[in-house]
């Protein structure tokens, strides 16, 4: 008899996407004339930059000769992909990190839920709610106790130290699915925090890309001692466009410890490197150089367009909703509106009565955790045309 991780069975099924899904194909099928904007999705729209495209052509035909075969490559990337990586990523923004502390992935998804491997079952784990679901559910999935952090507009946004010791806290700024942003003091607390507790962060900062204000931290090692404390997830997804492509990476600084019961220190990158040289065989070689292309000066300058262009239609988004008498959250440093619904409606009813009667699809709040309630997500990586058009649709509807 094989016996399975019960653990997966205290897994809340997850009918968000598919509920949505199922409820507009019903209102197409009976609405057949209708045209309706999808402000909900979360994937990027416009095609891959040029200067990555060029990249993967160059190295597909390299790959067919004798001398530019690649076979396997180093499981944690390859040196030209790090390097790139520490020069842009890090030390222009003066930050030291090492070639080694990078280690290159598939996408920051697998990396956020694969880095429970290295960390103990009885770790007590700190999550924000509303979240990006894969913390949880990992965590869920290893048997972990939770303790939730509200991220609401009662507190701004900004996720309260947790009473009780936690281990291991995950934070995700520019975030999913609010929008919001932590600035460098509120980031601070948590470093504090963790350096205090001998806690890990594990800092997602996969659309740091769109961050635009001054005092927004790009990466958390900006804040004085995260080496000591915190793994940060970066990825092209957002940024350029690979959300198909799939490459990212994962940083863990060679100071960061963990500890066995008895006490002893481990080094989280010797583990980690141990995992990927156990279970991965590193990201192709052709999708590792177009991520080397992001960094050239026509990659980034083509990757500045793209997320100017999504800005542009979070801008038109936010302010649209701030003229039809809504209260708006997040569209500045983000690609993600959050929008408090209506007084003594439900995310879901918003969601039902915006297709219904003004044809436009966004995501209830609430499939995102209980404090998502009440509030409703809208994307900005639709075009341009319908960003506008649906905002002008919400201005003439009566719904408030
Ligand atoms: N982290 C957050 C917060 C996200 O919203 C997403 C994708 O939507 C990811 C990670 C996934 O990134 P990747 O495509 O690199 O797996």
């Amino acid at each position: 008899m094989s016996y399975i991780n019960e653990n997966f069975l205290e897994l809340q099924d997850s009918y968000l996407f598919s509920t949505i899904a199922k409820k507009v194909a019903k209102f197409t099928e009976e609405n057949p004339d209708k045209k309706i904007i999808k402000l909900g999705i979360g994937d990027v729209t416009k095609p891959i930059v040029p200067a990555c495209l060029e990249a993967m052509h160059k190295a597909v035909n390299e790959i067919g000769t004798a001398e530019g075969f690649k076979g396997y490559g180093p499981e944690q990337g390859y040196d030209f992909l790090r390097k790139a990586i520490v020069e842009n990523d890090y030390k222009q923004r003066g930050i030291e990190i090492e070639e080694d502390e990078i280690f290159v992935s598939d996408g920051a998804k697998c990396d956020c839920g694969n880095i429970v491997d290295i960390f103990a079952k009885d770790n007590k784990v700190a999550i924000t709610d509303p979240v990006y679901p894969v913390y949880l559910d990992t965590n869920i999935m290893s048997g972990r106790e939770i303790t939730y952090l509200p991220v609401t507009a009662e507190n701004n946004f900004k996720p309260e130290l947790p009473k009780e010791k936690v281990d291991m806290i995950y934070l995700c700024f520019p975030n999913n699915p609010t929008g919001t942003v932590l600035e460098k003091e509120e980031l601070k607390k948590w470093v504090d925090y963790a350096r205090e507790n001998k806690s890990i962060i594990l800092y997602d900062s996969a659309y740091e890309a769109f961050i635009t204000e001054e005092n927004i931290p790009h990466s958390i090692y900006e804040i004085e001692g995260a080496k000591e404390v915190a793994i940060e997830f970066k990825s092209y997804s957002k940024t350029a466009g690979f959300t198909g492509v799939r490459c990212a990476y994962v940083v863990i600084p060679k100071q960061l410890k963990g500890y066995t019961k008895a006490g002893k220190e481990v080094s989280l990158n010797q583990l980690w490197n141990r995992r990927t040289c156990t279970k991965f065989n590193g990201v192709s070689y052709i999708v590792q150089r177009a991520a080397e292309a992001t960094y050239s000066p026509e990659g980034k300058k083509q990757i500045e367009e793209n997320i100017k262009f999504y800005l542009e239609n979070a801008k038109i988004i936010k302010q649209g909703l701030e003229e039809a008498g809504f209260t708006v959250y997040g569209g500045v440093n983000s690609p993600y509106i959050w929008l408090k619904v209506p007084e003594g409606m439900t995310s879901w009813e918003f969601f039902d009565r915006l297709l219904e009667e003004v044809n436009i699809v966004g995501t209830p709040g609430s499939g995102f955790g209980p404090h998502g309630e009440g509030y409703f997500r809208l994307t900005a990586f639709g075009t341009k045309e319908n960003s506008i058009e649906a905002m002008n649709r919400i201005k003439r509807t009566n719904i408030r």
